[in-house]
């Protein structure tokens, strides 16, 4: 394949399509906006502790990104659930002690953080060919070309495919000639999973909890964490909890939140919960590289994998794909990974034959 093809957006779709194509032999070029990757998958590191504030889950029917990972050497593990969960029923009752039911469904978790399926991947398309800190804002088709610009520079390709989630993209990039109105109507009524959401962890020296026979789990009707999980790295040598805020904490500051944060540990948790190392959190809502700054409210995963993005644009030269535009678990991994071969193969189709 000679064509040359330029990916936006260095997430896990973008990342497992530039990986695909590079096996089929394509000349591929990443363009990633911010300074890091992994875009909605961000495992941050602190005190040597891998804490997700991104994408954490799998689940045993994702066999795309089980299979993924299996190819590229990642290892899963159990999320660890057993003991007594905690639940806050209201403000002026303290947390009431259960038993948490057999696991129907489990989750796993990977190894070292999820942001290592991302290294990994990114190893083998060849750092070289993702370009950091390359935010494009203007597509122009020019007869059998694109002209993709960014603020400092422009790049020609055969073939442009966006990974940017589809409402992100038609409010942040100007297309020249325009969009239809069809698919700009349809991308702003497309929900882009996790978009509000507030992810903490919490990092301590031991797993205090544990010893008093408790799970890590809670769930809180008064916030300001409604949902908590014990996040212990898979070696079990390193400890924390992790969950996620009540949307509304947007509003407060990062100092804020951590005092309510630990104050609410402190109910379920008793002292010791105080003795933390640090604490982690991430905005989501406030990330502009995932979602634009409005209130609009969509309905979970409304429009996700539409038809209209099984269509090309831009006289077949542009594709549209991530998680959001995946038929199946859009706004997920997997979905991420679906919607990566789908493009890939559409690509090898439209172009080999
Ligand atoms: C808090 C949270 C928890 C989650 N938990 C889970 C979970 O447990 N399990 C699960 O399966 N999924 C989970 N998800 C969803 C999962 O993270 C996503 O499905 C997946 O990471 C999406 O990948 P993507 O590449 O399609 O999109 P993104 O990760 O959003 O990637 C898009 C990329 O495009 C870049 N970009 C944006 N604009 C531009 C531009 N103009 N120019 C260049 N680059 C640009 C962005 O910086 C980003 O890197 C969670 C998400 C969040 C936020």
């Amino acid at each position: 394949m000679d064509k040359k093809i330029i990916i936006i957006g260095a997430g896990l779709s973008g990342l497992v399509t530039g990986y695909l194509l590079k096996k089929q032999g394509a000349s591929v070029q990443i363009l990633e906006a911010n300074s890091r990757i992994g875009g909605r998958i961000f495992t941050k590191v602190n005190h040597k502790t891998p804490v997700e504030l991104g994408a954490t889950w799998l689940w045993k029917y994702n066999t795309g990104l089980i299979k993924l990972c299996n190819e590229l050497d990642i290892e899963l593990f159990e999320q660890k659930m057993d003991g007594d969960a905690l639940f806050e029923a209201m403000s002026a009752h303290p947390p009431q002690r259960f038993n948490l039911p057999p696991n129907q469904e489990i989750s796993y978790r990977i190894a070292n953080g999820t942001s290592a399926l991302i290294e990994k991947l990114a190893d083998n398309i060849g750092h070289d060919f993702i370009l950091l800190n390359e935010k494009v804002h203007e597509i122009q088709d020019q007869q059998t070309k694109l002209f993709v610009k960014t603020e400092t520079n422009e790049f020609i390709a055969d073939g442009v495919i966006s990974t940017i989630p589809p409402r992100l993209l038609v409010n942040s990039v100007k297309f020249i000639p325009e969009l239809s109105k069809d698919l700009v109507n349809t991308a702003n009524e497309t929900h882009t999973w996790m978009k509000d959401s507030i992810k903490f962890a919490v990092i301590y020296s031991s797993p205090f909890w544990r010893k008093e026979g408790l799970s890590g789990v809670g769930f809180s009707n008064v916030g300001p964490f409604t949902e908590l999980y014990d996040h212990c790295t898979i070696q079990e040598d390193k400890f924390a909890l992790m969950g996620f805020l009540n949307g509304a904490l947007a509003e407060l500051n990062h100092q804020q939140r951590e005092e309510k944060v630990v104050t609410q540990l402190q109910k379920f948790f008793g002292e010791k919960a105080l003795a933390y190392i640090s604490y982690e959190e991430k905005v989501w809502r406030k990330e502009s590289l995932t979602t634009i700054a409005d209130h609009k409210f969509i309905f979970p995963h409304q429009n996700n994998g539409h038809e209209i993005y099984q269509n090309l644009f831009m006289d077949n030269k542009l594709y549209i794909s991530g998680t959001e535009t995946s038929k199946v678990y859009g706004g997920y991994m997997e979905g991420a990974i679906r919607r990566a071969q789908e493009t890939c193969n559409q690509i090898k189709k439209d172009w080999l034959s």
